[in-house]
């Protein structure tokens, strides 16, 4: 059985354009961000024309940003479309260079106990979904849509 999978085509791609897939195994996935070369700003996301801190229009810089930050704000969801499993943790993460993140927490109890503002969390990522479907060369293959999350850090 497991051979019979190993054979069968299989891809990755990430549920957001700033998450990125690093075709090498051995490195991690990221958040792909852009560095105002003026001011050192980072903004997450989309490239844009300037940096709106600093008002300069120097091409901003791809930066792969920390999988690292702290919670700073959240909300337990109770309630979602069917198919989510509730209740959940909706998180807004910082990461250390300034640039917050919207994501949802794993590995947590959705618990204000257990969930102290600035603590440290990590960026992983899971398969939420996949399809089926043909490539360029008529072939099946099996998308794997990958979304990222923020865990707590033990270290
Ligand atoms: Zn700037």
């Amino acid at each position: 059985m497991a051979a019979e999978g190993s054979s069968e085509l299989r891809k990755q791609r990430p549920i957001i354009e700033f998450l990125r897939l690093p075709s090498d195994p051995s490195e991690k996935p990221y958040l792909a961000g852009y560095r105002c070369q003026v001011c050192n700003a980072h903004y997450l996301g989309e490239n844009r024309v300037g940096c709106s801190k600093c008002t300069s229009t120097e091409p901003l810089q791809d930066v792969r940003l920390s999988d690292r930050g702290s919670l700073y704000v959240y909300s337990i969801i109770h309630q979602s479309v069917p198919g989510v499993p509730v209740p959940y943790v909706s998180a807004i993460v910082d990461l250390p260079e300034g640039v917050s993140v919207r994501c949802n927490l794993i590995d947590v109890e959705p618990d204000p106990a257990k969930l102290p503002f600035g603590m440290p969390l990590e960026m992983v990522t899971r398969t939420v979904r996949e399809r089926r479907e043909k490539n360029a060369e008529g072939a099946e293959e099996t998308i794997e849509i990958v979304a990222f999350f923020f865990k707590p850090s033990h270290n």
